[in-house]
């Protein structure tokens, strides 16, 4: 299928590897051409082009090491696309997860990192694009946000109630004057993904229990339906569909991707 995005210009947060580098990638292999942004410049700059190699000729791949969650990481990315011009036609919100925990032993500072992080990052980065979509009459913006938005899992408490706030803001936001004006906004959900982060939670945890990391992960993949974790190329796929043409009139939606861990019906 054509996805009728070929050209347009995508802004993809946390790009260098994991699910963001799979929005990335799937992005560019329907011809749109995209501005990276991860923190560290060597893996952003290799990922970069390894995907050269992949796409179409003509896409235009840029790699930015930046703090997305910073306000000088976001005006160096709107430096990178052209100064106030702000022109994305999709933007995929995306950083590094607030960490697991207690919350007892999380204090201010720990919220306001996982707030700015997971919830005040998307929301000036929608602030910033939208209008310039929407005068534009096409825009596409895709944040992933987490299973544990749906499902709450306890030790992700920061991130429960960070993303939590920006599902309700997407909700509103996304039914506004914008939605007559060819911009959606959908928050993608994911589940287990096979990626770093995945790795580093359940190497934390297997050591805590005193399992090995495949014994843990043998358990965790068995207790998906699907009888596996995602990967971040079928996660960029999902991704890529609500960037198309065909998308337009799914607006303000929460799609999860979990191979069917959420129990419930809706
Ligand atoms: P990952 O660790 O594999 O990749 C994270 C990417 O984000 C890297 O490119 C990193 O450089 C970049 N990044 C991190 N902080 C950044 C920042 N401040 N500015 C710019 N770039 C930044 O992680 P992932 O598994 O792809 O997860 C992506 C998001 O999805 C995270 O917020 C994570 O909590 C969430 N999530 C992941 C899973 C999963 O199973 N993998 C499940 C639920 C939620």
């Amino acid at each position: 299928m054509d996805l009728g995005i070929k050209g347009k210009w995508a802004l993809v947060g946390g790009a260098s590897k994991g699910l963001g580098w799979g929005c990335a990638r799937a992005l560019a292999l329907e011809g749109v051409n995209v501005l990276m942004v991860a923190r560290g410049a060597e893996v952003l700059h290799a990922a970069v082009a390894d995907l050269e190699k992949e796409v179409p000729a003509g896409v235009k791949l840029i790699g930015l090491a930046a703090d997305i969650t910073t306000p000088a990481g976001r005006e160096a990315i709107f430096l990178a696309a052209g100064g106030p011009g702000r022109d994305f036609d999709i933007v995929v919100t995306n950083a590094g997860g607030p960490p697991p925990g207690d919350f007892r032993d999380w204090d201010r500072e720990a919220w306001l990192k996982a707030i700015d992080a997971n919830m005040l990052t998307p929301i000036e980065l929608i602030k910033a694009t939208v209008d310039g979509m929407a005068a534009r009459g096409f825009g596409r913006i895709v944040n992933i946000t987490s299973s544990a938005v749906k499902a709450p899992i306890d030790i992700l408490g920061l991130s429960n109630g960070a993303r939590s706030g920006l599902t309700g803001f997407v909700a509103g936001a996304s039914r506004s004057k914008i939605a007559a004006q060819g911009v959606t906004i959908n928050n993608l959900l994911p589940g287990k993904f096979d990626t770093d982060r995945l790795k580093t939670t359940l190497g934390t945890a297997a050591q805590k229990m005193g399992k090995s990391i495949e014994e843990l992960r043998q358990q965790h993949q068995a207790a998906v339906p699907a009888g596996r974790f995602g990967n971040p190329q079928e996660f960029g796929a999902i991704c890529a569909f609500l960037c198309s043409q065909q998308a337009a009139y799914m607006t303000g939606q929460n799609v999860l991707a979990d191979g069917g861990a959420y129990p419930g019906s809706f």
